[in-house]
């Protein structure tokens, strides 16, 4: 089952990917966060993509499409991958298109999972996650019982440098100006789907669950 979710910043795929990761068995392949990876052990792609990752703008297309060929190539993709935050440019998705049809594969679902961009601000701006479990939370709809500290792991809570308010308006103007066309090349290939990213959590991963079966 190889799956693509797309979606604004803040829509969710990386929590409903978790989740869909575990309940199918297969892996979330975040391009976020191999690239925040790579930053964070200071390799030369973390070197070449932290200016871009830090302003909200995007990180060119050949880091990203050499990250996603490298890793749908290791063995744990055999029986399918999730591809959260990739592709991100039109140029990403016909370089995707080919890096397939190399191995004859296919994807099996497209799934844009679609919110309203200032419901998106809030969201993300009040967002913080577990280094160790990557547990996500938020300041006003899911508080962890103490400040600061994981209710599962008993973890530190982090929040990403670029989860900042004028760093996510930028992120949402180039998901519109060089994302959202990518929607576009998939919708007339079929196996496109929508899904209500403002619904609740868990109505939004039924949802999902009924597309991809
Ligand atoms: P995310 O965790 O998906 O929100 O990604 C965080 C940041 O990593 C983005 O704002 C970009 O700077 C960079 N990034 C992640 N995926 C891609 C991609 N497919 N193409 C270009 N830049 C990316």
């Amino acid at each position: 089952m190889n799956l693509i979710f797309m979606g604004p910043p803040g829509a969710g795929k990386g929590t409903q990917a978790r989740k869909i990761a575990e309940k199918y068995a297969i892996p979330q392949l975040s391009t976020g966060d191999m690239l925040r990876a790579a930053v964070k052990a200071g390799t030369d792609v973390g070197k070449r993509a932290k200016a871009a990752m830090e302003s909200g703008g995007l990180v060119t297309d050949d880091i990203v499409v050499g990250i996603i060929a490298d890793r749908i190539a290791e063995g744990d993709c055999k029986k399918g991958f999730i591809l959260d935050g990739f592709p991100r440019t039109v140029a990403q998705a016909t370089a995707l298109d080919s890096m397939l049809k190399e191995r004859s594969l296919k994807i099996d679902h497209v799934i844009d999972i679609t919110c309203d961009h200032e419901a998106l601000v809030a969201r993300i701006t009040g967002r913080s996650t577990c280094a160790d479990c990557g547990e996500g939370y938020h300041n006003v709809h899911k508080k962890p019982a103490k400040a600061g500290v994981c209710d599962k792991c008993g973890g530190k809570l982090t929040t990403r440098a670029d989860d900042n308010e004028e760093t996510v308006r930028n992120r949402l103007s180039v998901y519109d100006q060089q994302t959202a066309p990518v929607i576009e090349h998939y919708r007339h290939k079929g196996a496109f789907k929508t899904v209500d990213g403002m619904e609740p959590m868990d109505t939004v991963l039924k949802n999902l669950c009924a597309i991809i079966g």
